[in-house]
C-alpha cells in the first residue's frame, strides 16, 4: 500500500487503497474472490461509474471487466483477523519515515484554499520579520487580501511617505530631519506635538 500525502482526506486514502487491491486482484490468476472493505462510502463511490471522483470510476470499470471479482463491506473493528492486521500495517507504514508519498487527483476547490493558505502564511511570516514597512506594520500587523482603502492623505501619514522632514532627508531633498520648532519632523510631530501646528493637534494615540 502507498502512503498518502498528509492533506488527502482519509476518503482519498480509502478509495486509493481499494484502488490498489483491486489493480491486485486484477493481476492475480482468474478466481472468485471477493475484496473486502470496512469503509462504506468508497464502496458507493466505486458502484457508481459517473461518479466524480476519478479513482471511483477507475475501480468501476475494473470490477465491470473483471466479473470474478467482487467488493463486499465488513464492519471494522469486529476481530475478523485480516482485517485488524490491515489496520495494523496501516498504523505501521504511517509511522515509517521513508515511505513514498503517492500523489492523488485532488479537489480543485481544496487545493485553491490550501495554496490560499500557504501564500497567506508565507506573507504573513514575511510580513512579520521584515526590515521595511514598520510603520505600517504597527498599524496592520495582519496580511490580508482585502484592500484596506486608504485615501491618499492616509496613506501619506501613516506611511511617513510624504513632505515631511524626516523622510526628504532620507533622500537627500531636505537638509535635515528637524521641523523648525526643534523636534523631528515626522507626521506624528505634526499631528500631535508640533508647536507651530497646535489648532491642528489630535491625542497622541498609544
Ligand atoms: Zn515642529
Amino acid at each position: 500500500m502507498a502512503r498518502p500525502s498528509l492533506r488527502n482526506t482519509v476518503f482519498q486514502a480509502e478509495i486509493l487503497a481499494l484502488l490498489k487491491a483491486v489493480e491486485h486482484a486484477v493481476s492475480l490468476p482468474t478466481q472468485q474472490l471477493t475484496i473486502l472493505v470496512d469503509n462504506q462510502a468508497s464502496i458507493y463511490s466505486a458502484a457508481n461509474p459517473k461518479s466524480h471522483n476519478s479513482i471511483a470510476r477507475k475501480i468501476f470499470k475494473l470490477l465491470h471487466s473483471h466479473l470474478h471479482i467482487r467488493v463486499s463491506w465488513i464492519k471494522a473493528h469486529a476481530g475478523y483477523i485480516g482485517n485488524e492486521e490491515a489496520d495494523r500495517l496501516a498504523k505501521e507504514a504511517a509511522e515509517t519515515e521513508n515511505f513514498p508519498e503517492t500523489p492523488l487527483e485532488l479537489p480543485k476547490s481544496f487545493i485553491k484554499t490550501f495554496l490560499r493558505q500557504k501564500m497567506l502564511a508565507t506573507w504573513q511570516m514575511a510580513w512579520d520579520d521584515g526590515d521595511t514597512g514598520r510603520l505600517i506594520h504597527n498599524i496592520i500587523p495582519k496580511v490580508s487580501l482585502d484592500s484596506i482603502n486608504w485615501t491618499r492623505n492616509e496613506v501619506l501619514f501613516f506611511t511617513g511617505h510624504g513632505p515631511f522632514p524626516s523622510f526628504l532627508q532620507r533622500f537627500n531633498l531636505a537638509e535635515t530631519s528637524f521641523c523648525s520648532c526643534g523636534g523631528i519632523g515626522t507626521p506624528i510631530h505634526y499631528a500631535t506635538v508640533c508647536l507651530l501646528t497646535t489648532s491642528y493637534h489630535m491625542a497622541p494615540p498609544s
